[in-house]
């Protein structure tokens, strides 16, 4: 197999089920391909949470496969899926998540520290003026809107040059530029940089920012769009939603 066919992630046959017996997920299978811009979407309790914690080693699937860049980690425990968490994969919530007594500077290199990884301070630099928080690098979050709290939060997760970032509603606490730049750069980590980005989110626009549209039902993958369009988006949550 060449290396630039390899998915980045790939999900074969996940099943989740929660203690109590609601099935989260049921077989999903779905990979995706390195530098591109993926968005997970679906309707409330479809299962879109709890994909995102299976790709991304959060959480364990009951039975199938993740793998990161061809190597499983499905089957891995902790503090192996950790170790995983903090050198391969990115993360940005809705909630930004930063440390709030910790500066931006010390929030960004905080994965890395964790991880017993030497910092790359220089890609540190860049990727906080790749966000435009140059200069801000001794602001703690509360000194911060939220539009540059979740900067941070993205050059946090771009500092360990991950292949992978995993986004959950990154626009969801935002007011609208400040969703679009967090999207933009989003895009551009994707363009130029070849980062895989996988984001759930409940927003059409959103959406329109990627490559590609998975739609989740009922813990299963019923329908995906290439290139989606706000509206395109719309029209498929519309036939999802009323399955
Ligand atoms: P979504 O993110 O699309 O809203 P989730 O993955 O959060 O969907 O949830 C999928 C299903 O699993 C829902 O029926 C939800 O109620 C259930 N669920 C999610 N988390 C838990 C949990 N920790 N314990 C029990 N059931 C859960």
């Amino acid at each position: 197999m060449e290396l630039n066919h390899t998915a980045v992630v790939d999900l074969r046959g996940v099943t989740k089920t929660y203690p109590g017996g609601t099935r989260a997920l049921s077989g999903v299978s779905v990979a995706f391909e390195a530098g591109t811009f993926n968005a997970v979407m679906g309707p409330s309790g479809s299962g879109k949470s709890t994909f995102l914690h299976c790709a991304a080693g959060l959480d364990r699937p009951d039975t199938g496969q993740v793998l990161l860049s061809g190597d499983e980690i499905s089957g891995l425990r902790e503090p192996r899926l950790t170790r995983v968490r903090r050198t391969r994969v990115g993360f940005v919530f809705q909630s930004y998540n930063l440390l709030d007594s910790l500066s931006v500077w010390h929030n960004v290199l905080l994965p890395q520290r964790l991880a017993g990884v030497r910092p790359d301070r220089r890609w540190a630099k860049e990727v906080i003026r790749r966000v435009g928080l140059a200069g801000r690098e001794d602001a703690r979050p509360a000194q911060l809107s939220g539009g540059q709290r979740q900067r941070t939060a993205l050059a946090r997760a771009l500092a360990a040059r991950p292949r992978v970032i995993f986004a959950d509603e990154p626009t969801g606490a935002l007011d609208l530029s400040s969703g679009r730049e967090v999207l933009a750069l989003l895009r551009e980590a994707v363009d130029e940089l070849g980062t895989t980005i996988v984001m759930v989110t409940h927003d059409l626009a959103a959406a329109g920012w990627a490559d590609r549209a998975v739609f989740l039902a009922d813990g299963r993958v019923v329908a995906e769009l290439a290139d989606p369009t706000a509206e395109k988006v719309a029209a498929q949550m519309m036939a999802v939603s009323h399955r």
